[in-house]
């Protein structure tokens, strides 16, 4: 059974990942926006280690919506409240649950759900839901398929990997890149490349 402790232990691996990633995401970032999507994430994971280190919560939905919280309030910029808003309803979701590979898909689904409520991305736009989608995919599949909590996980992080592989030749319809209209083409989406951090970070930490 899965605690807060593991749970905690994900949202610090991923803050350690994310903090040896800055460079290359803000990279990815300088060629179709802003070259801030690295230190973004940085910055906020860095703010959300220091609210573990002086916080003892008493359930994974109090931490993973304390993240989500720090995320909004940290972090400018569309990913802030992309991934505030997933943290918080995965959060939600999972309040008063038990964690089972089952009850993870739903709020993983409803976090999920928060990113179309706030982006409305769709399919092919080239931003961080061409992982998120067929993570999610996987995910169930392997959950049907009768996978424990780290198998879909790391389904999940290999369907991600190939989303965001696949945004490298779209053109991208949302967010700064979409500005670049089809000079967007022929580079990696550092959204997507995070989620796949983020799923990846998951699978390690939660098997
Ligand atoms: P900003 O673009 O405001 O500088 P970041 O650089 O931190 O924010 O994040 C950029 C990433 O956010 C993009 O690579 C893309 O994956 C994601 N993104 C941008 N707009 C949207 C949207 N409307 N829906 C989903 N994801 C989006
Ligand atoms: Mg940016
Ligand atoms: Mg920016």
């Amino acid at each position: 059974q899965k605690t807060v402790e593991d749970f905690a232990n994900w949202l610090r691996d991923l803050a350690v990942t994310l903090h040896e990633n800055a460079a290359y995401l803000t990279e990815l970032d300088s060629a179709i926006g802003d070259a801030d999507h690295g230190t973004n994430m940085d910055r906020g994971f860095t703010a959300i280690v220091a609210v573990l280190d002086e916080t003892t919560f008493e359930s994974v939905d109090e931490l993973l919506k304390k993240a989500g919280m720090t995320l909004v309030s940290k972090v400018g910029g569309a990913s802030g409240p992309l991934y505030g808003t997933f943290f918080l309803r995965f959060g939600t979701a999972l309040a008063g649950k038990e964690i089972t590979p089952a009850s993870v898909g739903e709020a993983l689904k409803a976090g999920i759900g928060g990113i179309l409520a706030r982006g409305k991305p769709e399919l092919g736009d080239k931003t961080m839901y061409d992982a998120w989608a067929p993570a999610l995919e996987a995910y169930d599949g392997a959950v049907a398929g009768g996978s424990d909590l780290g198998g879909a996980l790391a389904a999940a992080a290999e369907a991600a990997a190939k989303g965001r592989d696949a945004t490298t030749p779209l053109v991208a319809r949302k967010g700064r890149a979409s500005y670049l209209g089809e000079r967007s083409a022929g580079h990696q989406d550092p959204g997507a490349t995070s989620t796949t951090l983020l799923l990846e970070s998951a699978a390690r930490t939660l098997a």
